[in-house]
């Protein structure tokens, strides 16, 4: 058997590979540098025209790009209503802005466990702790797979409340035949560096309503309207506009919408080579007993952000700490997602204590990223597998 290269072997790769790395082409760089010859450096043609792509890809009526996925969550905590004495149900195993959204407008999140299979928001837990204070939940497609849509919306429907979608991983997806974006009352995107779809950062909300819509428009930019339609007084002239709400700047530069839309034209080529090495790591590794995959959700048809492995505490020798070490050995530097985000101090001060979520700290212990973006050559493919293949028959029970 090879060694791994903690163990004295030689490393399957001789450069270094990180989770996630973003691709740009020509088109992209032309796609800003053009913006930066024009007119417009905030505000301009390609809020709309990247808007009305992500109404395309993500079957929604309305899109509001803004400034970043977290920006995304506050406004539509915000268009949602939510506030003091308001419960959000969400899942610890996510990016803190998940949870932090409900902190933003006065919110209480409350943290419901994850499916110990999918790693998605457990529907039957959600249930359990809804209470007459639940006005929202945020539901997060853990890695790219969709959430249970069916369950979210027949907890909707039985209590009522705003279903928001963290679709930060998502884009791509679809789930029964429909992408991921028009099941929600809103969604979430985030189109940071290492997301499929980047513009450096940016974010945006997409919604079937047109009342939510209108808010999500007031609240990314100042709570600020020059739709006279909207105004409580009669206009003094063309300048004016009014303020109608507290709300921050989350507006997004021309020049981010217009790498945002370049990046979306290749979209079926990301999610294709995505889909490609998914396929073939879930041969490799789903038959070696020291490690578990991540499972589907029924009817998602994913386009991953993340390809997760767990290690197996009954058929491997080492914790997920040692596998992490020994793919770094072999160059290959993976991340953990996530942290359960109770865990953050700042969270232990508002009073939550471990032992809330098992299956979440349960996958906590046992999980690791291992690298997959568009970029990856079949060569460093190749040494992926190589690499966990090589360390998991090592240390098998
Ligand atoms: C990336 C991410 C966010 C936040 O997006 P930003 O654009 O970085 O603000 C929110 N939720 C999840 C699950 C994420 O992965």
């Amino acid at each position: 058997m090879t060694k791994p290269a903690v163990e004295g072997g030689s490393p399957v790769c001789a450069s270094k590979l990180y989770y996630s790395h973003q691709y740009i082409d020509e088109a992209d760089i032309r796609a800003v540098t053009d913006v930066l010859k024009s007119d417009y450096l905030t505000t301009g043609p390609h809020i709309a025209s990247a808007e009305s792509r992500l109404c395309e890809v993500t079957g929604a009526e309305y899109a509001v790009l803004c400034a970043n996925g977290t920006a995304a969550l506050h406004i539509a905590c915000m268009a949602a209503g939510l506030g003091k004495g308001d419960e959000v149900i969400t899942t610890p195993i996510t990016f803190a802005a998940s949870a932090n959204c409900a902190l933003y407008v006065g919110a209480k999140p409350v943290f419901a466990d994850i499916d110990p299979k999918t790693y998605n928001l457990d529907p039957a837990s959600t249930e359990v702790h809804i209470t007459e204070r639940t006005r929202a939940v945020v539901a997060v497609d853990f890695g790219g797979q969709s959430v249970d849509e069916d369950a979210f919306l027949a907890l909707k429907e039985k209590y009522g409340f705003t279903y928001i979608e963290d679709g930060a991983h998502v884009i791509g997806t679809t789930y029964r035949g429909r992408p991921n974006g028009s099941f929600a009352d809103m969604t979430t995107l985030s189109f940071h560096a290492v997301k499929t779809i980047t513009g450096g950062e940016g974010g945006a909300v997409v919604t079937n309503d047109p009342k939510l819509y209108e808010k999500l428009l007031l609240y990314r930019t100042h709570g600020i309207t020059h739709e006279s339609s909207l105004m409580e007084h009669t206009p003094d002239g063309p300048w004016y506009y009014e303020m109608l709400a507290l709300a921050p700047n989350y507006r997004i530069t021309d020049m981010q919408a217009a790498l945002i839309e370049s990046q979306l034209d290749k979209l079926p080529e990301f999610s294709a080579r995505k889909k490609d090495i998914v396929r073939r790591y879930d041969e490799a590794f789903r038959t070696l007993p020291a490690l578990r995959v991540q499972e589907e959700t029924p009817g998602s048809d994913t386009v991953r952000h993340l390809y997760i492995l767990r290690v197996n505490p009954d058929h491997c020798r080492i914790s997920r700490r040692q596998f992490f070490d020994a793919m770094a050995a072999e160059n290959i530097i993976c991340n953990v997602h996530y942290i359960p985000v109770y865990y953050f101090p700042y969270y232990e001060r508002l009073g939550y204590k471990r032992g809330l979520c098992p299956n979440a700290e349960q996958y906590y212990e046992e999980a690791f990223t291992i690298p997959l973006y568009y970029a990856m050559r079949d060569e460093d493919v190749d040494h992926v597998i190589e690499a966990v293949t090589k360390i998991a028959r090592w240390y098998q029970i």
